[in-house]
């Protein structure tokens, strides 16, 4: 039996890290959030095969830091285990750029308030500097990301055939809109091969955000609702189809405009995702329906220690503590906002 080579042991867990284009741009563009960004625009050439290019203008990169920036476990998020007790950021684990860097070529070009220039780095293979030069940037961090999987030539293969380009274009779509829903504030941009696809510009709130962002009739038919209970903490802050609504026309046939965020972070939880169906196919018998995905928002905040979210390398899925009360929790938003309790109803059964 032999040790494989380092080189070959880093390709095969950053490829296990780094999946797909909307992969990459959920960690560049979480990297953003935790730096504090309020604006960001992300650049793609040849669905993101080519480039992808996320600018910020967060609080940028330390000069000190930026020889470890994208060394596989630095992080500036947390120091141990124990941190992730009150964990506030997206990223913890510091695999993302060196991970990154494993599987394409990638530049990043950083600028703090202390800076007086922005300098750009030149990543290799293992995220070493390999070279780096001033640039016209302002405050924030611009990563570039191009050739992803130039060295994986099956996966690069499989996310080349015209079918597969445009499912992920519409997943990174989907991805910023549940940013742009979830952090009003943020200014975002989309463009693909030079053709702006999509923008939202800072609004005020959730209302305006969803407005913005799923377009006016979709908005219109959602109302706020919010639930707030102790021990263990739990809060629900989401926007709802209006009693009586046409659900037909506010729902879609797969999950993607259900938007359902734990402690920020934009989900995928099967339990919650269920409970939701159950009751609006319930409300809404005809069975056009009864298949259909609400449009909705919600967001459940719970105490961070209360949250593992290291379970996959993407962070969408996350195991929850309290995942019986926070259910419980969620029927009683649905029954104030519809008088309606789900599991009362036989045929909700069969969903
Ligand atoms: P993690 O996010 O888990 O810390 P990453 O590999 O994604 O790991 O990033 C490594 C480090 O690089 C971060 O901890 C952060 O200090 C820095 N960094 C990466 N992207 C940005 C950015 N857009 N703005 C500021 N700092 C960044
Ligand atoms: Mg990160």
């Amino acid at each position: 039996m032999k040790q494989l080579p380092s080189d070959t042991v880093r390709l095969l867990s950053s490829s296990q890290v780094i999946t797909s284009v909307v992969n990459v741009l959920k960690e560049l563009m979480e990297n953003s959030l935790d730096a504090g960004a309020l604006s960001i625009d992300v650049k793609l050439e040849n669905y993101g095969l080519d480039r992808i290019e996320v600018r910020d203008n967060g609080q940028g990169i330390k000069a000190a830091d930026t020889p470890v920036m994208a060394m596989r476990h630095f992080t500036s998020k947390i120091s141990s285990h124990e941190d992730l007790q009150h964990l506030e950021t997206y990223g913890f684990r510091g695999e993302a750029l060196g991970s990154i860097c494993a599987v394409a070529e990638v530049a990043v070009t950083t600028k703090t308030a202390e800076d007086d220039i922005s300098t750009q780095y030149t990543l290799n293979f293992k995220g070493e500097i390999v070279s780096q030069k001033p640039s016209h940037l302002g405050q924030g961090t611009t990563v570039s990301v191009l050739k992803l999987f130039k060295n994986l030539p099956v996966r690069r293969q499989y996310y080349s055939s015209t079918k597969k380009c445009k499912e992920e274009l519409k997943k990174v779509q989907d991805l910023l809109m549940a940013y742009a829903i979830m952090k009003p504030d943020l200014r975002l941009s989309l463009v693909h091969n030079k053709v702006v696809v999509w923008q939202k510009a800072k609004v005020a709130d959730h209302r305006s955000a969803l407005l913005a962002t799923l377009g006016p009739s979709a908005a219109a038919n959602l109302l706020p609702c919010h639930h707030h209970q102790e021990q263990p903490e739990i809060s629900l802050d989401g926007f709802f189809p209006k009693p009586g609504a046409d659900y037909s026309s506010t729902s879609s046939s797969s999950p993607d405009k259900t938007f359902i965020f734990v402690n920020n972070r934009p989900v995928h939880h099967k339990d919650i995702m269920k409970l939701l169906r159950q009751h609006y196919a319930a409300q809404y018998p005809d069975d056009a329906a009864r298949n259909r995905y609400p449009t909705l928002m919600l967001k459940v905040s719970v105490s961070p220690s209360s949250v593992d979210v290291n379970l996959t390398p993407d962070k969408t899925q996350v195991l929850l503590h309290d995942k019986e009360a926070v259910l419980t929790a969620v029927e009683a938003l649905l029954v104030s906002l519809y008088g309606y309790r789900p599991s009362c109803d036989p045929s909700a059964e069969k969903q």
